[in-house]
């Protein structure tokens, strides 16, 4: 007799399809099996799942049905504990359970029927056993007892340790008890970047044996990535190494889950399902019995406040391995400087004296190309980009106007199109003037061997091609670079041994910004950098954290110098809790996009006019329709709508209520529209 099957299919983001489709089989499959189903005049790959609670599925019959195609059954089906985290996460970030199913698996492994994947499954893997390999260093006491709450109590545990405190260390040893305890459990450890920190993988791989550890993010091709998918869910893989969409990853044995550097914006998926990979890690470790550790000497104000309330366990390290201290803080007021200087004169002379003794110095400024902007010096003209509001980027390299938005490309003009005149002039600077006229400034500086000061760049623009960024950290490693210039990518997670001086060039921005969580990535951002320094415990003492700033008497100023995140997060989290701010109080936004912004606006007014009525509405704050700070991206016109709760359970009942409301309304002229859960830029 034919079954009846519920399978989840990909679906598109708002279809009214929500949950299963049902077809017919000859025989039953357990839930978590992957299968191949006619959808339309298509064949997809789909996952069979529970049946749903609806009367109607009662009066299916299976006859009626279309069977379904090719079963994966060389697979061992997914497991509950997946099938849990992909309806929480479709659920919770309001998108279709079939998207972020399907989503959540291997590209490649969508498109394999039974017979591909059998062939890939007979490969021969090279069993590599897990075989302990480096010696582990005699863990300190800071280590020892934050290891030891780790095994002994439940968590979820936030692990503040300064930067080279030794948490790397920490996580090492929690899977290696992991390990012992239980010889088929798996981790799962979680990095904001992969390919800025390949000492990472290195370590993992020199500890546990390279055969023991799989990588999993967007970097890799297609088939690399079903490689190590396959090796965690048949648990031939101890250890998935990942980035945020490493948190999906198929582990039937997980015990623990480490989230590291656990306060980066990257965590948070910008696009489809927005959701915080570092939020779902807790979800999942809890939810699978799991252990879970969010690491980092900087930790979000979100994980503080949850160590406040009890409902996470603080794990403090302090102290930096070998006692190596933490950079001096030096603050440049710049009002009294020469005006316009880029950089002040105390700045470039402890640059020149580092560069005379044959240290390393790192700078950094939030902005890639040569200047924001290229202006007219007759007329009003600027180099606006035509398809979004915002400025092209003046590149000088290769002389183009590029739009960071939308990616519009120009030459230069000759003269300014406007009115002619040829005095066209960049105003502002990027890190490739910061280049160009550190070059200049540090002309006569020679390094302890008579030559002359060898500077680079580092940004998204030098490290576009494949293999530019590492031979680039090769480089600044092997002591072929003396100053290193960048975006603040070069802040993060690089072990740069030799480097005694690190300066924030112009982070002033950060501090008058409209989005509420500038100074906590600022912050986090200068703490990091300043960590860069002195890892050299020979060198520490003579390390120089520099800030060039309008601002000294900030706050945040004062406790980065005393590189206190305590003092910092409790003046922060006073003014968020006057505020009604979050961790105080929740937050979604819905995104509009149209060719107009009257057609956004009304879209967002509509959904806004729909709201009191609904279920948990009389708890949420409805704010108005407004346009986005860039409100125009290649043509199309972006406005958003806020809403705040003080709860959590009523924030989502409401937006529960809400979604079909949404999907119900048509404006004329729209062209897409999204809810961001928890939305980290507003
Ligand atoms: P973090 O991850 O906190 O920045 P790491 O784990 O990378 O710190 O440790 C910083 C440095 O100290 C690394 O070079 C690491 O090998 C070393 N280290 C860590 N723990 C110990 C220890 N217990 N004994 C000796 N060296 C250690
Ligand atoms: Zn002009
Ligand atoms: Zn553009």
């Amino acid at each position: 007799m034919a079954q009846l099957l519920h399978v989840v299919v990909p679906t598109p983001a708002h279809s009214t399809v929500g949950g299963t489709l049902s077809y017919s089989s000859e025989l039953p499959y357990p839930p978590g099996t992957l299968v191949r189903v006619p959808l339309g005049r298509r064949e997809v790959c789909g996952v069979v799942w529970e049946t749903p609670a609806e009367d109607a599925v009662e009066a299916l019959d299976p006859a009626q049905l279309r069977p379904v195609g090719a079963v994966l059954d060389g697979l061992p089906p997914l497991s509950a504990g997946w099938r849990q985290l992909v309806a929480f996460t479709a659920g919770y970030y309001q998108r279709s359970l079939g998207e972020v199913a399907l989503a959540a698996l291997p590209p490649q492994l969508r498109a394999l029927d039974a017979v591909q994947l059998a062939r890939r499954l007979q490969r021969k893997v090279d069993d590599a056993p897990a075989a302990p390999g480096g010696p582990a260093p005699d863990l300190s006491a800071d280590q020892a007892q934050a290891l030891a709450a780790i095994g002994s109590e439940p968590g979820p545990f936030l692990l503040f340790g300064a930067t080279g405190s030794g948490k790397t260390e920490v996580y090492l040893r929690a899977v290696q008890s992991l390990m012992e305890r239980d010889p088929q459990a798996q981790a799962l450890v979680l990095v904001p970047e992969i390919n800025l920190t390949p000492q990472l993988q290195a370590r993992f791989e020199h500890r546990f044996g390279a055969g023991a550890v799989v990588a999993l993010h967007s970097g890799m091709t297609n088939p690399q990535r079903l490689k190590s998918w396959i090796a965690a869910h048949l648990g031939r893989a101890r250890i998935v190494l990942g980035t945020r969409m490493a948190v999906f990853a198929s582990l039937p044995r997980l015990g623990l889950i480490v989230v590291d550097e656990e306060h980066d914006p990257s965590y948070k998926q910008q696009e489809g399902a927005r959701y915080s990979a570092r939020d779902l890690a807790v979800y999942r470790a809890r939810a699978e019995g799991a252990k879970v550790v969010l690491g980092s000497a900087t930790p979000s104000l979100e994980s503080w406040q949850a160590c406040d309330r009890g409902r996470y366990r603080c794990l403090e390290m302090p102290t930096r391995i070998g006692a190596g201290k933490l950079p001096a803080v030096r603050l440049v007021n710049m009002n009294h400087q020469p005006r316009g200087a880029l950089f002040s004169p105390p700045l470039l002379d402890a640059i020149g004296q580092r560069v005379a003794r044959g240290e390393q110095s790192l700078v950094f400024l939030n902005r890639r190309g040569y200047a924001p902007v290229l202006a007219c010096n007759a007329c009003d003209w600027k180099s606006e980009c035509s398809h979004c509001s915002a400025f092209r980027v003046f590149h000088k390299i290769d002389r183009t106007l590029r739009c960071h938005h939308c990616g519009f490309t120009e030459r230069v003009p000759r003269a300014c199109p406007q009115c002619g005149n040829v005095d066209i002039a960049p105003v502002g600077r990027g890190t490739e003037r910061l280049e160009e006229q550190l070059g200049e400034l540090l002309a006569d500086v020679r390094r302890p061997d008579g030559t002359p000061v060898r500077i680079a760049r580092m940004d998204a623009d030098s490290t576009r091609l494949k293999g530019a960024l590492e031979q680039q950290l090769a480089q600044v490693h092997a002591g072929e670079v003396d100053v290193l210039v960048g975006t603040q990518m070069v802040t993060k997670g690089h072990d740069f041994r030799t480097i005694t001086l690190v300066a924030a060039v112009n982070p002033d921005s950060a501090l008058y910004s409209s989005d509420f969580r500038a100074p906590e990535r600022l912050f986090s951002l200068l703490m990091q950098a300043a960590g860069r320094a002195g890892r050299d415990a020979a060198r520490a003492a003579a390390s120089e954290m520099w800030v060039q700033t309008f601002s000294p008497e900030h706050p945040l100023f004062a406790a980065l110098k005393k590189h206190d995140y305590p003092a910092f997060a409790e003046q922060q989290l006073r003014e968020r809790r006057q505020a009604a701010m979050p961790p105080f109080a929740y937050q979604a936004l819905l995104r509009a996009e149209a060719r107009t912004q009257e057609v956004a606006q009304a879209f967002l007014q509509s959904a806004a006019d729909a709201g009191p009525g609904l279920e948990g509405g009389g708890h949420v704050v409805i704010y108005a329709p407004v346009p986005m700070t860039v409100q125009r991206v290649a043509n199309v016109e972006r406005a958003q709508l806020l809403l705040e709760c003080g709860s959590r359970p009523a924030l989502q009942a409401f937006l529960a209520a809400w979604q079909p409301v949404l999907q119900g309304l048509r404006v004329r002229g729209l062209i897409r529209w999204a809810i961001d859960v928890d939305p980290l830029v507003i």
